[in-house]
């Protein structure tokens, strides 16, 4: 089948943008690197129990990303979650506790909503795109995956985060002066790394008195007690996530040596038997979080003069931020593709 728009990256931008489109009649492929589809809105499964070790929980307060939210995670909400917070830090976004916004934690893992707007769409896993080219005169784009395998199409949305779409962007051949453009705007943002730890412990383990804390001070940012969200029976497991610029400083050191910081910081707060776990899973984002730049804050479109065009979208893409911000800029991006169709300058 022929495809009207290719969409790399199956995090919620790329799969907001993809639905949308396919919504409204457009023929969609989706590209994803990983294994699986959500990016940062991460579960992984640690002996089958789900642990959420990217975001920690979903929130909003758009109407319609609250109902977007709501239809996608069925009966497993896990509305108001987490209900007991402490600490004088800052969580990540603010704005989730804020009066009008609402907070999820499914059982199944903040993954399922990512997962529910991938349903039914063309998406391919374990597709790295490495290169994209204009062909047919500007009037098509040629995205190239690692094992050599093309697609093409009149749009292709790049849905990838940051580093990942100035590094494709520059692989573009022949790049018109608006695409040429676009990498200075790239620059004006700026992201964080998070390196997280996740920690199982025996079944005699404490229960922590909190579902989540922020300390005020120190390399630990946010301190979940990730067994919280889950039903009756589950492990005991900690997810402990760094400060920025604890991660900056430590993301080139080895995982070991940062996991046991993390830990022994962990355990000031929720006791010394946070130091012994029976399994460890460290992983580092590089690129966690929009910390700068958000001006761009509305998805961008550059075109050839054959009226090819890339659109580019994602968390960084809307002034919100976060899950919100690009389920929003994925769901904007599409209108924009719609409502403006593509052809010759
Ligand atoms: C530790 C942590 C804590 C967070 N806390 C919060 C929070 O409290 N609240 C909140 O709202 N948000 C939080 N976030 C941020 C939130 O997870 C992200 O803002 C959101 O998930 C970004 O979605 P996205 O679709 O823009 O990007 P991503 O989720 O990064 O999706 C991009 C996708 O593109 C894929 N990709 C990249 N390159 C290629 C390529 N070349 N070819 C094919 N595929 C490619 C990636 O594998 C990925 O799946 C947190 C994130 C982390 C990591």
């Amino acid at each position: 089948m022929e495809h009207e728009v290719l969409v790399v990256g199956a995090g919620v931008a790329g799969l907001a943008c993809a639905r949308a489109l396919a919504d409204a009649g457009r023929r969609v492929a989706v590209f994803e690197r990983a294994r699986g589809v959500g990016g940062r809105c991460a579960t992984r499964r640690v002996d089958g129990q789900p642990v959420d070790h990217g975001v920690p929980f979903l929130h909003g307060g758009e109407p319609a990303f609250v109902a977007a939210v709501e239809a996608a995670l069925g009966d497993d909400l896990g509305r108001g979650w987490p209900a007991t917070v402490e600490g004088d830090g800052v969580p990540c976004r603010p704005a989730a506790f804020e009066a009008g916004s609402a907070r999820w934690a499914p059982r199944a893992g903040v993954n399922a909503f990512p997962k529910a707007l991938a349903a039914g769409l063309d998406v391919g896993c374990g597709v790295e795109v490495v290169a994209m080219h204009a062909t047919d005169g500007g009037a098509r784009l040629e995205v190239v995956a690692r094992d050599g395998t093309t697609a093409a199409a009149r749009t292709v949305v790049l849905a990838t985060h940051l580093r990942a779409t100035t590094t494709l962007l520059a692989t573009v051949d022949p790049r018109p002066p608006a695409v040429a453009a676009l990498a200075p705007l790239l620059a004006l943002v700026a992201t964080a790394p998070c390196l997280a730890v996740i920690a199982r412990y025996p079944a005699d383990a404490p229960a922590p008195a909190s579902d989540v804390v922020w300390p005020a001070d120190g390399p630990v940012a946010t301190l979940v007690h990730d067994t919280a969200k889950r039903g009756p029976g589950a492990r005991r497991v900690l997810v402990v996530q760094a400060t920025a610029a604890w991660s900056r400083a430590h993301v080139e050191t080895p995982p070991e040596a940062w996991s046991r910081a993390l830990l022994r910081a962990a355990a000031a707060v929720f006791g010394a038997w946070v130091e012994a776990p029976d399994h460890v899973e460290p992983h580092a984002w590089r690129g966690a979080r929009v910390v700068e730049g958000t001006e761009l804050a509305a998805p961008v479109v550059a075109a050839w003069p054959g009226g090819a065009r890339v659109g580019l979208c994602g968390d960084a893409f809307d002034a919100r931020g976060g899950v919100e911000g690009a389920w929003h800029a994925g769901r904007a991006l599409a209108a924009r593709l719609v409502a403006v169709p593509s052809g010759p300058a």
